[in-house]
């Protein structure tokens, strides 16, 4: 199945002043931060006049807020960068724009990408396509929704713990996180260096494919980045594919359960076989994520100062400068890790948290890798339950961040996950199951999705 075919038969100018007139019919969402109209309709016009070719050429698409864009303001959904125009385009957009796509605007989610269902925008939540009253996820949510209202076929998003699995479950779309350093996070705004990845959200696994495959390679300006690895692959005889027990137990809303067992059969009656599996270092991932990613979030935000980049507070010495601009630029979430992560760095603390965590990781690495001499692919939910209810979570940040236990461990791994619609509990909120694979094992996730699609 192709959305995006649908679009390469139309004339570019028709897509984007239709992917426009749609984005303005549905605001109420809050899924779009900013327009690039202007730049987006020239674009139009060279693709309508022959100048611009390519695998995408004509199709629109809208970026998550924190990649750099040309033509229109990177916030990263933050009070400090609300203004900030790119001085240069993301590696993944100008990869994308390079095969005629079309960025038409920027979408909402939590300020810095930190959280999970984008109330932490300092523009005020993402409402979920499905039910205005529940989130949309995060923290790429603006991203899930508007390719589920059918605003564009396909949106950018990144993933450093869950932030396009969980959303695109959310929403009844796509969603692929890939092997770590698949795509260059060249001109994305930094969350958690070690396990920060590029993705697409899409309405089908074969438009995901391709922009995948467009986006994938090495860039000399990400050291991280992987020789090119990726290509669209159909399967070759049966797999083997283990259920992850822990994900499966008490904790788990039925109706999320009963949809991922739903998806378990089709497999089967794919001809797959498919094995309950046990890890027990599952319960430790969601601890280590929240040290090692504060830590690291707490070094790369080092460089918001009130000096370099966006805002910048009113301030009578340095010191004042410093505090009052961050003070103001970041919500309350951001301060939060900032201050975590500056504790488990702290000499008294380095050995006991950051570095403990970083065995454990290590350790949860190699488990993941024993698993995959025998399975080709795990299988579980993406997240504990539907959409939870807007203001649900919002004081509690623990009871938010359990909402991750799911997605978190393929990041912290480097593993691809993929999110794909399963279903709708009861009350028609959505309901997505997670494949995980080996290292660049990416295009057979995708294919074994597209078997049950
Ligand atoms: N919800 C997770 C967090 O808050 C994941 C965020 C992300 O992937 N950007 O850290």
């Amino acid at each position: 199945m192709t959305v995006i075919a649908d679009y390469i038969g139309r004339t570019a100018r028709e897509n984007v002043v239709n992917a426009l007139l749609k984005a303005r019919e549905n605001e109420e969402f809050n899924a779009i931060l900013s327009y690039s109209e202007e730049r987006a309709l020239e674009r139009a016009d060279k693709v309508d006049s022959g100048e611009i070719t390519g695998r995408l050429a004509g199709v629109p698409f809208i970026a998550k807020d924190n990649f750099l864009t040309l033509g229109v303001t990177t916030s990263a959904a933050s009070n400090f960068l609300k203004d900030f125009k790119a001085p240069l385009q993301a590696t993944a957009i100008e990869k994308l724009e390079a095969e005629g796509a079309i960025c038409i605007g920027k979408a909402n989610l939590d300020a810095f990408a930190h959280g999970g269902s984008t109330e932490n925008s300092a523009f005020g939540p993402t409402k979920n396509a499905f039910n205005q009253e529940h989130v949309a996820g995060g923290s790429s949510g603006g991203s899930a929704v508007v390719v589920a209202l059918g605003i564009v076929p396909f949106a950018l998003g990144s993933d450093t713990g869950g932030s396009i699995r969980q959303p695109a479950s959310f929403n009844n779309v796509v969603g692929i996180k890939p092997t770590y350093g698949t795509v260059s996070r060249y001109g994305v705004v930094a969350m958690a260096s070690s396990t920060d990845t590029i993705g697409v959200l899409a309405s089908s696994i074969e438009d995901a494919e391709l922009v995948m495959d467009i986006m994938s390679g090495q860039d000399t300006k990400d050291m991280t980045t992987l020789p090119d690895f990726f290509a669209p692959a159909q399967l070759e005889g049966p797999k083997k594919i283990g259920v992850i027990k822990e994900f499966m137990d008490e904790g788990v809303d039925s109706e999320v359960k009963a949809a991922t067992e739903q998806y378990i059969e089709a497999l089967k009656q794919k001809g797959h076989v498919v094995e309950e599996v046990s890890m027990s270092l599952l319960k430790y991932a969601l601890a280590i994520y929240y040290i090692v990613v504060p830590a690291e979030i707490s070094s790369n935000l080092g460089r918001y100062d009130g000096v370099r980049y966006g805002a910048r507070a009113e301030a009578g010495t340095l010191g004042e400068l410093y505090g009052l601009s961050r003070d103001q630029g970041f919500m309350q979430e951001n301060k939060r890790r900032i201050m975590i992560g500056s504790y488990v760095l702290s000499s008294g603390f380095f050995d006991a948290y950051y570095l403990q965590a970083q065995k454990a990781r290590t350790l949860l690495v190699d488990e993941f890798n024993t698993l995959f001499k025998t399975y080709d692919a795990l299988i579980g939910p993406v997240a504990p339950t539907p959409a939870f209810k807007l203001g649900e979570n919002t004081s509690d940040p623990v009871k938010m961040y359990l909402a991750d236990i799911m997605t978190v461990p393929a990041s912290l791994a480097g593993l691809p996950a993929i999110s794909v619609p399963a279903g709708k509990s009861q009350n028609g909120l959505p309901i997505g199951v997670q494949l995980i694979g080996a290292r660049k094992s990416d295009a057979l996730l995708m294919a074994l999705a597209k078997e049950v699609e």
